[in-house]
């Protein structure tokens, strides 16, 4: 989509701090980190939320979960673990329309969130 900055950025016309790409996917620092290992990893097509992925979109979902959490422990999260979060729509807090997931670790994070 041409308005959409994660789409931008898949295509280099934004700058980002790449850390993962394939076909498919494509990983990269979050700008303003909330943690020391902050992430998000991607599909390259754009979906815009989490509720409008479909059934044939399955085997690319759990590609997605399977790719972040090798990420998170190549970049060091693998003792202490880390926080997957995927925000959704108003109420979740999304506000970049393009399928997410936040991958935050290198710190504690508090449950329930505020
Ligand atoms: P959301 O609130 O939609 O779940 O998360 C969007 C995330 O995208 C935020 O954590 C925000 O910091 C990040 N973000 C927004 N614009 C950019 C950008 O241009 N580059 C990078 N690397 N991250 C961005
Ligand atoms: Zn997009």
């Amino acid at each position: 989509m041409s308005d959409c900055i994660f789409c931008k950025i898949i295509h280099g016309e934004i700058p980002s701090k790449k850390i993962y790409e394939d076909e498919e996917l494509c990983a990269f620092h979050d700008v303003t980190p909330q943690s020391p290992v902050h992430f998000l990893l991607i599909p390259k097509r754009h979906i815009r939320n989490i509720m409008e992925a479909e059934m044939n979109d399955t085997a690319l979902l759990g590609r997605l979960l399977y790719k972040a959490q090798e990420l998170a422990v190549t970049l060091g999260c693998g003792e202490n673990g880390a926080r997957f979060v995927i925000n959704c729509k108003k109420d979740g807090g999304q506000t970049v329309d393009h399928l997410h997931i936040h991958v935050l670790g290198g710190r504690y994070f508090d449950w329930p969130p505020g």
